[in-house]
This record gives structure tokens, C-alpha cells and sequence, in this order.
């Protein structure tokens, strides 16, 4: 909750308001129950345990790379479920990748979050809580988000508002928008709905192939709408917010990244004027693909720089941490079964 929120409420309870502001400032600095509340008198801690539900997520694992730092969360949320955050540090800030649900139900053919398909969808708090105590258990300052963890935001719409709301919130953790980055797999029914909100964010598209074969080959979500009607929806949405969209492309060895796909990805791009983020595909051990080689990058990368296209490449961190993806939910789960 807001303050302002927080206060309302503390007025119906008839407590005072700067009551209100001792509790925001307990739940900033990740206080675990409302015993904790240690300046708060003790009738209050109690109206507060009968009216409200208080849950702080318990690390159930959490692993550092060797390499560069990464540090990949697994967290327990109330009920038992767990979903991964991951914490990227890059010069210009600390980057934390969150997840939006407990599984996917989108079921593209690479990922492993979509494996077992959607347990349930976070509520905004829950989201909240991976950037807060990502921040407060790391004492990384964290100063960009991706919304690229476990799961698909426009599945989970309000939920995913409601955090970025709360994200945002100046007296909250203040993290502006221009630093958020939300990753779709095309639920074009919501790109208006996105654009309406006017928020300053940068809006993802995972689009991993330009034609519909391929597309809806790798990503079910292409089967029904279609390469040409994402094109269109993105197209709208960058004229209505001024926003330049970025496609994601993740390089898969002998299935998207031939000169064919790389010179329809270039006609793609130019025409919506978004920006190509190539990713080297993270290899999940239940699937069969493999990631492309560098030469056929290079070649992928040249064609589109050729044609003028805005691409970049993205780097690799926590290789040795699982970090990519649904995987260390994934390999939890493989252990419990
Ligand atoms: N559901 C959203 C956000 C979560 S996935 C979406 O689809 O965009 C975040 C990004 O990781 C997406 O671009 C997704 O396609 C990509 N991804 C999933 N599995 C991957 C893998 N094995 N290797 C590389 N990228 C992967």
C-alpha cells in the first residue's frame, strides 16, 4: 500500500496519522511480521494482525556466480510456490529481473517456465517484495527492472499496474519508469490497454522469428493472431506513446537464423522502428534446441546492420547460476518429484 492509502485506512481505524507513516516505513525496511513493528503499542500491532495479512518471502536458495556476481533468488511466497528473481550488475546500476507468476501458460517451445504450465498469477505485492528484499538482502541499490522473470505480464495485467504503481511511488523504492523494461510474448489484446496507462517504460516484444511458420512453431501465443497483426499492434502502440519498442530475439542454431529470417527480422524492425535486442539462446535441458554459433551471429548480425537496423547483442551473466529463465524453479521441482 501506498501512504496515502495506509493513512485512510489508519483514519477508519481511528489511529492517527503518523501512525501510518511508522508502518510504510516498517514495510520499506522489509520487516517480517507486525510484531516487528517495535514502536507501535501493542493494541495497535494487534488490530493490525486481525485486519491485514503481512508475508515477507523466505530465501529458499539463493547463488552467486563466480563470474560476474549475478545473484539468482529462489524465494518461497506464503502459500509455498516459488519463483526467481535475479540480480544483474551492469555500470550503469543494478538491473533485478522479477517474475510476474508461478509458471507460464504461454508455453513457448524454448523456455522452461512455461514447463508444468500456470500454478497462479503474483499480486502486486508479491512483485514488490522480489525488488525489496532482492535490494535489502543483496545491499545491491537496484536502479532498473525487467519484467523478464517467470511468466507473462499482459496475462497478469492489473497485478502487474498495481506493482508498477507501487514501484514507482516516490516515497516508496522510486524507481521511474524510464528504468522498467516489460517483456511480452505478444498478447496484442493488451498493447492498447498498455499505451492508455502512458507510462514511460520500454515495452519488450519477444519476437524470436518474423514469419508466422517459424513463429508459431516456437511461441503458441503467434498461433491465432499472427507476425503481420503484432506488427500492427506494435506499429500503434509506438505511434500513440512515443515509445520505440524492443524486439527481443533469442538465436536459435539452425531454426531462426538463417539470412532469410535475419533480412524479414530487418523489414520487421524498420517498419515498427524498433530496436533488435539478440540474445544467445540459454540451452534447457528438457528442450532439443541449441543456441546459434557465433558465425551464423556474426552473419545475422551483419545483415541487419546492413539494413540500417538498431541492433545490439545481449551479454551473458550467471551462466553458472541457473540464470536464465524458470530454470532453478524448474530443477526444484524436478528434486520434489
Ligand atoms: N513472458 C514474457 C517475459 C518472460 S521471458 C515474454 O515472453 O517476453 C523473458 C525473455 O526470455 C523472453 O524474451 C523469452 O522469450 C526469453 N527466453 C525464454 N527462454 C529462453 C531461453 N532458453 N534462452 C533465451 N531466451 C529465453
Amino acid at each position: 500500500m501506498t501512504l496515502p492509502e495506509i493513512e485512510a485506512d489508519f483514519a477508519a481505524l481511528g489511529e492517527p496519522k503518523y501512525r501510518a507513516k511508522q508502518v510504510f516505513e516498517w514495510l520499506g525496511r522489509g520487516v517480517r511480521d507486525f510484531e516487528g513493528m517495535s514502536n507501535l503499542p501493542k493494541s495497535l500491532r494487534e488490530k493490525l494482525k486481525a485486519n491485514y495479512h503481512l508475508y515477507a518471502p523466505k530465501v529458499l536458495q539463493k547463488q552467486v556466480s563466480q563470474i560476474d556476481g549475478t545473484i539468482k533468488y529462489l524465494w518461497e511466497l506464503y502459500d509455498g510456490n516459488a519463483v526467481e528473481t535475479v540480480v544483474m550488475s551492469y555500470q550503469h546500476g543494478n538491473t533485478v529481473c522479477v517474475s510476474c507468476q508461478v509458471g507460464c501458460r504461454q508455453g513457448c517451445a524454448f523456455c522452461a517456465s512455461t514447463i508444468g504450465g500456470l500454478v497462479r498469477s503474483l499480486n502486486a505485492s508479491e512483485i514488490l517484495d522480489e525488488v525489496l528484499f532482492s535490494e535489502l538482502d543483496s545491499g545491491k541499490k537496484i536502479s532498473n527492472i525487467v519484467l523478464m522473470g517467470i511468466g507473462e505480464p499482459l496475462d497478469n495485467f492489473d497485478n502487474v499496474m498495481r506493482f508498477l504503481e507501487l514501484v514507482n511511488d516516490p516515497l516508496g523504492m522510486n524507481i521511474g519508469m524510464r528504468h522498467i523494461s516489460l517483456s511480452t510474448c505478444g498478447i496484442i489484446e493488451r498493447f492498447d490497454d498498455l499505451a492508455a496507462r502512458d507510462l514511460q517504460l520500454t515495452l519488450s516484444v519477444s519476437l524470436h522469428a518474423p514469419d508466422d511458420e517459424t513463429r508459431s512453431r516456437l511461441m503458441p501465443a503467434n498461433r491465432g493472431r499472427g507476425v503481420e497483426k503484432l506488427m500492427e499492434a506494435c506499429k500503434r502502440y509506438y505511434e500513440r506513446t512515443g515509445r520505440r519498442i524492443s524486439f527481443e530475439y533469442a538465436m536459435i542454431d539452425g531454426v531462426n537464423d538463417t539470412e532469410y529470417h535475419a533480412r524479414l527480422l530487418a523489414k520487421r524492425a524498420r517498419t515498427v522502428g524498433a530496436h533488435v535486442n539478440l540474445i544467445p539462446l540459454n540451452h534447457v535441458e528438457e528442450r532439443e534446441f541449441r543456441p546459434s554459433t557465433s558465425g551464423h551471429m556474426k552473419a545475422f548480425i551483419k545483415i541487419l546492420e546492413d539494413e540500417k537496423v538498431n541492433v545490439t547483442v545481449r551479454r551473458r551473466l550467471g551462466s553458472d547460476v541457473d540464470a536464465s529463465c524458470g530454470q532453478l524453479r524448474r530443477k526444484m521441482q524436478k528434486k520434489n518429484a
